[in-house]
């Protein structure tokens, strides 16, 4: 097969050609840049300016403004003069969506435009038409006509460029022939980067953005194999997942997305999309670029090696297309179950029933009754503690086997150990559940046992792998495994354990993100445990809060829904209300609505397109008013946004998607 990157088995950077962007060059291995847009009325100079400097000052290497029309794309000059006045030399990027002539002008301005294959001189009109080849190929040369003067404005003012498509808002055309598919985003970048090079333009940066992190990853491997297919190189990748919203969500569904590309060594430049001040996008982006700064990235001399450079690892699942890694059921782990919870509570010095609020049981003691959340940890590690409670019906706890030995109650209760216990003879385990510990690949697990523990495992219905890695390239490692698992049919469930060596919950989050998002877009891992190394203070808070990320990564990776899911745009110049504030507002009415996609789009020009696979939708379509969609369909026009809220309750209820919180 011919793959997507340079390595699975290790960190290497896909090797891609030089964009020089002002006095910054992007790909051939240079440094990952990070980068922003601002959100201001790009009419409003002094506004942007501020902005953007906040940006520079938090460490954007490169700044992003709209130019929805001609007016803003003329601004684009006051704006660079007043920054550059200031002393701030960062490269603009004008961020063009329909508009050829606001693309020409802003091309002579500023550093770099990004133009969406999708809605760059085509108009979408939702329609679906049959072409034929020659039809087809008229669209492309009209398309050809009109993107040609850009490139030459751009190849004489020494200006880059970015094709960036959108999963949402792909041309009639494309939807027509290849649907809302990776492929079919893959194809439309490709339309207009084969003009760029029948002009002997190459200054072009490419991206693949997806709200799910599922269908972006697909994409952006299918564009490194496409674009080396067919040229036999790479241009530089910008990596981000749109619409993702903000906080602890938007951060872990942009982690995952954007994370799983750097861990194969692709991307180039980076942009967290989240729901908030731009200025809040920076560390985010920063904390994800710093874990691959050390890794040693092997450079080769040049391009050709995906493909050919891979480790001798042969591949037995499809890296483009989503399959979840068939298994056998052990109790409610692995089989047809989505993946479980297990909470690390082996840091508590005792634990009481209180402890159990922070992973998702609240126990009333009037009632004697559990009150359980649809974020509740399915499992619970103790380590050597012995609980002294009855437990809620559905949590079960996994403790070191010589501690399980002492209990009486194996029906709540399930041994943990290692490889080399486990491959002991006379060991005794549970009857239902045994759970065994394997660190991949690392100095401390012998490779030739595998053999040995495949087939003890292959006649065991009750065992359940716990993989981990101590390896710094932890995630292959960890998906070696899993492709040694596949090729010796093993049919065991396994969980990921990720433990945290990072000082900050912020910088864990990424990590857990990261490594276990990463795994699970590619359909591996039947449940996730987090740990961390150093927790000790405000011991409690963080039980809670990494019982929530682990609920937040499933969900953000399709895997587990628990929660509402918000896909809200991070606004821009276009933007017509406070998203912020509108966000929170709709957030705190709907966040009990479990597995219901709310848009919350800033605009009527991009947004519904870019709403994707939402259910529903609050778009901005004027200045205090708002339109509701339900999927792609227009339900109300134009409500005042005094009303909109309780309109959009009205619409949740009207399809049955309310439940009374
Ligand atoms: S959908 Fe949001 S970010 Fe996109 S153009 Fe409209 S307001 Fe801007």
């Amino acid at each position: 097969m011919q793959l997507y990157c340079e390595s699975l088995t290790e960190y290497k950077r896909l090797s891609t050609r030089e964009v020089k962007i002002g006095d910054l060059v992007l790909g051939n291995f240079h440094p990952i840049l990070v980068q922003t847009m601002t959100t201001t009325d790009t009419m409003d100079t002094m506004a942007t300016v501020e902005q953007s400097i906040r940006c520079i000052e938090a460490g954007s290497e490169l700044i992003r403004i709209t130019a929805p029309s001609k007016r803003e794309a003329e601004n684009l000059l006051n704006i660079k003069n007043e920054l550059r006045r200031r002393g701030y030399n960062t490269p603009i990027v004008a961020d063009i969506h329909f508009t050829p002539n606001a693309a020409e002008i802003a091309a002579r301005i500023v550093e770099k435009v990004r133009v969406n294959p999708g809605n760059y001189i085509d108009k979408k009109k939702f329609e679906i038409i049959e072409y034929s080849d020659a039809e087809y190929q008229e669209e492309i040369d009209r398309i050809r006509e009109r993107f040609t003067p850009l490139i030459k404005i751009c190849k004489e003012y020494g200006t880059a460029m970015r094709i960036g498509t959108n999963h949402g808002s792909l041309s009639d055309r494309i939807m027509s022939r290849y649907g809302d598919t990776p492929i079919g985003m893959v194809e439309s970048a490709m339309e207009f980067l084969r003009i760029a090079r029948g002009e002997n333009y190459h200054q072009v940066v490419l991206s693949m953005k997806s709200s799910n992190p599922q269908v972006m990853v697909h994409a952006y491997r299918l564009l490194v194999k496409t674009m080396f297919g067919e040229f036999g190189e790479c241009y530089p990748l910008h990596l981000g997942v749109t619409e993702a919203g903000d906080g602890e969500d938007g951060r872990i569904k942009s982690s995952i997305g954007i994370g799983t590309l750097l861990e194969d060594g692709l991307g180039d430049t980076i942009r967290v999309s989240l729901t908030e001040d731009p200025e809040l996008e920076i560390p985010v982006c920063k904390n994800l670029v710093k874990r691959y700064e050390s890794r040693q990235s092997v450079r080769k001399g040049s391009f050709g090696a995906v493909g050919s450079g891979q480790s001798n690892i042969k591949l037995p699942y499809d890296p483009f297309n989503y399959q979840r890694r068939e298994t056998f059921a052990v109790d409610n782990i692995g089989g047809k179950h989505v993946p479980v919870v297990i909470a690390d509570l082996s840091k508590t010095e005792k634990i009481t029933i209180e402890d159990l609020r922070n992973i998702g049981y609240n126990y009333d003691g009037g009632l004697d009754k559990w009150n359980i959340s649809d974020t509740a940890a399915d499992y619970m590690f103790t380590a050597n503690q012995q609980l002294d409670f009855a437990l809620p019906g559905t949590l079960k706890v996994i403790m070191y086997h010589k501690t399980w030995l002492n209990t009486s109650d194996e029906e709540k209760y399930f041994p943990i150990f290692d490889a080399e216990q486990y491959l002991e003879k006379n060991f005794r385990g549970s009857s239902r559940i045994n759970f065994i510990m394997v660190d991949c690949f690392s100095d401390g697990y012998t490779q030739p046992s595998l053999p040995l523990l495949f087939t003890k495992l292959k006649n065991d219905p009750t065992a359940v792998l716990c993989l981990s890695s101590t390896n710094k390239n932890a995630m292959q490692s960890i998906r070696r495994m899993f492709v040694e698992l596949e090729n010796g049919e093993v049919k065991n469930p396994a969980i990921i354990i990720c433990d945290s060596n990072d000082e900050s919950m912020d910088e864990s989050l990424i990590h857990y993100s990261v490594e276990t998002g990463s795994l699970l877009l590619d359909g591996f891992c039947d449940g996730i445990c987090l740990g961390h190394h150093f927790m000790k203070k405000d011991i409690r808070t963080d039980y809670c809060l990494m019982n929530s990320i682990a609920f937040s990564i499933l969900q953000a990776a399709r895997t587990r829904i628990s929660k509402t899911e918000y896909i809200s745009c991070p606004s821009c110049g276009r933007t017509l209300f406070d998203l912020q504030e509108t966000t929170a507002r709709i957030r705190a009415v709907t966040n009990h609505l479990k597995g219901v996609k709310i848009a919350i789009m800033g605009c009527i020009v991009n947004g519904p397109g870019e709403m994707a696979d939402a259910d529903f939708g609050y778009v901005g379509s004027g200045p205090g008013r708002i339109t509701l969609y339900k999927g792609k369909d227009i339900v109300k026009r134009n409500v005042s946004s005094e009303v909109a809220v309780d309109e959009l309750i009205g619409l949740l209820k009207e399809n049955d998607a309310w439940v009374e919180p």
